[in-house]
């Protein structure tokens, strides 16, 4: 089992495996968001810059985007897993990876936020 102290990275995999994402490090903090798209896809979204990410399996990838369409979700075209969102507005450098995809060991140590993104938009 990886833990956080011995590795300089940590990689969340999709079920099948076709879609891996190379983390620099384990999440500290993990959101649970409860909007129209996040409650049914059943993510926890950690948070990285762009360039401190590396995603394998990008062509086994299809995407989803709703509303304003900032960003898009991709998931694994094989086992459908979500894998991570990224923003079209190439100024912006955070990305959203779902940290379901990691070993659960790994986020044993990340707070969880609640985010009420259906309601009032607070965290609580
Ligand atoms: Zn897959």
């Amino acid at each position: 089992m990886l833990s956080a102290q011995n590795v300089d990275y940590v990689e969340a995999s999709c079920h099948c495996g076709a879609v891996t994402l190379r983390l620099p490090h384990p999440p500290m903090r993990v959101r649970h968001c409860n909007c129209s798209l996040c409650r049914r896809y059943g993510t926890l979204w950690a948070y990285y810059t762009l360039d401190s990410i590396d995603v394998s399996g990008s062509e086994s990838t299809e995407t989803y985007a709703w509303g304003d369409k900032n960003v898009d979700f991709y998931r694994c075209r094989t086992c459908g897993c979500v894998t991570h969102w990224l923003p079209r507005n190439t100024n912006r450098d955070t990305v959203g990876v779902n940290a379901r995809l990691l070993e659960p060991a790994l986020l044993e140590a990340a707070d969880v936020e609640y985010r009420d993104a259906a309601g009032t938009g607070l965290f609580h």
